[in-house]
């Protein structure tokens, strides 16, 4: 059923959850959840909402870099979203970013 794609192998984990801006403000801040997840820095890990191609609306923990780098911890919370959820989630992404992209360029031929 899943095909896999190549050469996913080698790809950063960090790189398969970012992919730019949120669509949407965070309706809660990346610290206030609990248990908290811990990196390899012994500081609590933020809670980020990933916005890349394959995993759109699934939430992840990542380093905070609070030591001033990246242990590279990286941790998914959810499973896998539903395969209809989740293209519906990347087409909802596109849309917004395709929007905010055009009123900014409206917002300036105007002033
Ligand atoms: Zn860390």
């Amino acid at each position: 059923m899943a095909s896999a794609s190549s050469s996913s192998s080698h790809r950063s984990p960090r790189s398969m959850a970012f992919s730019g801006q949120s669509p949407v403000p965070y309706r809660e801040p990346p610290m206030a959840y609990s248990p908290e997840k811990v990196c390899h820095c012994k500081v609590k890990a933020p809670r980020w909402i990933s916005w890349s191609i394959a995993n759109p609306g699934r939430r992840y923990y990542n380093c905070s870099q609070s030591l001033g780098y990246d242990c590279g911890y990286f941790k998914w919370h959810d499973d896998p979203l539903d395969k209809f959820v989740s293209t519906l989630l990347g087409d909802l992404r596109d849309v917004v970013n395709r929007l905010k992209t055009e009123v900014r360029k409206l917002k300036t031929e105007k002033s």
